[in-house]
């Protein structure tokens, strides 16, 4: 690509994600722009118009999602999706999900100032809400897309009481009609999400770029401990059931679980809360949240009976009984291959260089490997931060992971 081309795809990406970063609650630390907010509201005005820049033709389904269509020569071929999102998190940054709309609406601006036509549609869509919310629910517009939000999801509520379908209602759309997203429901050929790692691994490893092997998969646990409760300063060490000491074991062994993953695994013990108020009382009803994520659908498979097993035993040493609330709240996700070969070729004829790499986080493309074979490409973030206003990408990554895209969209274009 010519050198010119290259700095100016870095100037619009690097005043895109500055004009982005404008887009803020004031009163939130970061880069605060969630979901329904006043600042993703007023956010997405800009986006839309910086898609009709590029020459796309823009629209918002029902679903909420900002659609950029460039048209391709035949329009009942089956279109080529890319994009992400541009909410975040409370207190999140400036890159996670921003880098792959920006990055798509620019990939389709290179493509037609290069002069070439694709066969098919391609449609860079901004997804509503990917971000985890008040709600308790991710990936609200791709989600719709792949028709799989449930009229019981919109009843879920907020922190004030809040319907979800209320919420839905006073941004401007429709509750009842979320799923009726006309581009969804036509086959597509396929769905490439460029997205930063928010993980340290290619840094780590001096790579400019990841393909996507699978998204992980999560399992949730909460364990409910019953011990009994007696007076901490009579009753003996040797003569008690402390619910707080089994749960303190459980932590223990939901941490070595996942240090004995045999690849990509990683559990994390995320909250315990005891009832027990009183300093001077020995915890009779303690609580543990965790969750374990790994792309190995054998070992996840196999950990609730691992933990159970591991944790009512560790409980039964101290006299304390165990229940376990086990949910699944995501299955792997593996990236099509035939997806991953064109994203790998296109980085080798580009002279990028690249590994395969799972996806601890989850995406919109979760969703969207319902409907297309999908793909993902990965650049780089700074010490792997995410989810925090450190987070930071390089502006020349990301316009390798553009040009990464662009050839990626070509090719499969030709397939
Ligand atoms: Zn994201």
């Amino acid at each position: 690509m010519h050198p010119t081309a290259v700095s100016e795809t870095a100037e619009r990406l690097d005043s895109g994600i500055a004009d982005l970063a404008g887009f803020r609650d004031p009163d939130r630390p970061g880069w605060t722009r969630e979901v329904f907010s006043e600042s993703y509201r007023a956010s997405r005005d800009w986006t839309m118009r910086r898609m009709q820049d590029a020459g796309l033709e823009v629209s918002v389904d029902h679903a909420g999602n900002i659609v950029g269509r460039m048209a391709g020569r035949s329009s009942s071929a089956p279109a080529i999706v890319t994009g992400s999102h541009t909410d975040t998190v409370d207190g999140g940054g400036r890159f996670d999900g921003i880098v792959g709309v920006l990055g798509g609406i620019e990939a389709a601006r290179l493509l037609r100032a290069s002069g070439a036509t694709l066969d098919r549609d391609l449609l860079v869509v901004d997804f509503l809400g990917e971000e985890s919310n008040p709600f308790g629910l991710s990936c609200l517009g791709s989600r719709s897309a792949a028709g799989e939000l449930t009229p019981g999801d919109l009843d879920r509520q907020d922190y004030r009481g809040v319907r979800l379908g209320q919420a839905y209602r006073d941004f401007g759309l429709d509750p009842d009609r979320l799923t009726d997203v006309p581009w969804a429901r036509r086959p597509l050929h396929a769905f490439v999400e460029l997205h930063i790692e928010q993980g340290p691994t290619l840094q780590q490893r001096g790579l400019p770029l990841g393909v996507v092997t699978a998204i992980t998969g999560i399992e949730r646990v909460i364990a409910t401990f019953t011990g009994s409760a007696d007076h901490a300063g009579t009753r003996a060490m040797d003569d008690r059931r402390d619910a707080m000491v089994a749960a303190a074991e459980a932590v223990l062994a939901v941490r070595a679980e996942g240090c004995g993953a045999p690849t990509h695994g990683v559990a994390t013990a995320t909250r315990v809360d005891s009832e027990s108020r009183s300093p001077n009382v020995v915890p009779s009803l303690v609580r543990m949240q965790s969750e374990i994520r790994s792309v190995d659908s054998t070992w996840l498979s196999g950990v609730r009976g691992r933990l159970s097993q591991e944790i009512a035993a560790k409980a039964g040493e101290h006299g304390v009984d165990v229940e376990f609330d086990w949910s699944t709240d995501n299955e792997i996700v593996h990236a099509a291959q035939s997806v991953q070969d064109v994203v790998a070729s296109s980085a080798d004829a580009l002279g990028i260089p690249w590994m395969p790499i799972p996806s601890g986080a989850t995406h919109d493309a979760v969703h969207m490997a319902s409907l297309a074979p999908m793909g993902m490409i990965f650049i780089p973030s700074k010490d792997g931060k995410s989810h925090c206003p450190e987070e930071w990408s390089e502006t020349a990554d990301i316009a390798l992971g553009v040009d990464a895209l662009v050839q990626t969209i070509t090719t499969l274009d030709g397939r």
